[in-house]
């Protein structure tokens, strides 16, 4: 017998549907900052506002960014000169700085601070002439930010074949650095097969996969196991949010689904669902969870338990240049 089609009994012998919901799930302290500079510079400034690049990786964030006269580009090329241009929380090389200032372009740079701290490291250790050794996803515009810190130090390392073929100049004098927003376990595999290779490979100074990246991974992890479905609100380009359905599935949900809406949920997916799982990468702000908490709930999952497994209080102060002209 398939289990697919068991639910487990409740007190008077039906199914009990119930949704676990994840805690902490949703923005973080650096996408509310983003989000928040855009709104704020809109208010102060006045649209159009162009934010070069998603602010941050969500569909209905860029949406609603958009209808209030915020205009993405992918490049301050596209910015006319003189205008306003925010870059996004994902962070800018420091040649799309120098592009901007030739252009006479006035910036706000809303890059998370924990994003900046990690090209901080890539200053740092280019200058004291290490090999870089960067973990990440290949295009993703972080990688292309961090790498852009320090090109002739920095190498790639994506996938299994990138660690297996990547070469440094000097086996005791190489450094590993990542992504803010990786899978922590998927990391640690790559620096473990890093480390074969050279054994003296030293790690970054303090985390850089960032605290609301490893926190959503925990929450998910400690209810995936009881789930039959898990439902991850979030982008397809957002890196946060598809580890949650990789870190779901390894942690045992039977099954795991990205969608940025609830109506993009499939009723077909609950056939013989009794627990559906619920987050949401850090990028998506709560009310599309709350959206899909009352479509689960019309069909039937109404109860919903809390699952908390970190309180998170971290915030950031809004950029410097968009401050100091704040109205008070
Ligand atoms: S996911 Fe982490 S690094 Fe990215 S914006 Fe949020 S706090 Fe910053």
């Amino acid at each position: 017998m398939s289990d697919a089609t068991e639910a487990t009994p409740d007190r008077v012998g039906q199914p009990r549907k119930r949704v676990l919901l994840a805690k902490p799930r949703g923005y973080c302290a650096g996408v509310d900052r983003a989000v928040v500079t855009v709104e704020k510079a809109l208010e102060t400034y006045g649209p159009p506002v162009y934010v070069r690049k998603e602010i941050v990786h969500n569909r209905h964030v860029v949406e609603t960014l958009s209808e209030r006269g915020a205009i993405f580009v992918d490049d301050t090329d596209e910015v006319p000169e003189g205008a306003l241009v925010i870059f996004s929380a994902h962070g800018v090389s420091p040649e799309v700085h120098a592009d901007a200032k030739r252009r006479n372009l006035r910036t706000i740079d809303a890059t998370c601070p924990l994003v900046t701290k990690v090209h901080q490291e890539a200053k740092r250790f280019a200058r004291d002439d290490y090999d870089i050794l960067l973990i990440g996803h290949e295009g993703h515009e972080e990688v292309e930010g961090t790498a852009g810190e320090a090109p002739e130090h920095i190498q790639l390392v994506d996938t299994a074949e990138d660690a297996a073929q990547v070469e440094v100049r000097d086996p005791a004098k190489v450094i590993w650095l990542s992504q803010t927003t990786l899978s922590v376990d998927e990391t640690m595999e790559r620096v473990a097969q890093l480390r074969e290779r050279f054994p003296e490979l030293q790690d970054p100074p303090s985390d850089d996969i960032c605290y609301a990246t490893q926190n959503r991974q925990v929450a998910v992890k400690a209810m995936a196991g009881e789930c039959d479905l898990v439902l991850v609100v979030g982008s397809q380009n957002s890196s946060n949010s598809k580890r949650l359905v990789e870190v779901a599935l390894q942690a045992g949900a039977r099954a795991a689904r990205l969608i940025d809406y609830a109506h993009q949920i499939d009723e077909d997916w609950l056939a013989g669902v009794d627990t559906v799982g619920v987050t949401s990468g850090a990028s998506v702000p709560d009310i599309l969870v709350m959206q899909v908490l009352r479509w689960l709930s019309e069909r039937g999952w109404g109860e919903v338990e809390e699952i908390t497994t970190a309180n998170e209080k971290i915030a950031f102060a809004l950029p410097r240049e968009l401050r100091k002209d704040l109205v008070r």
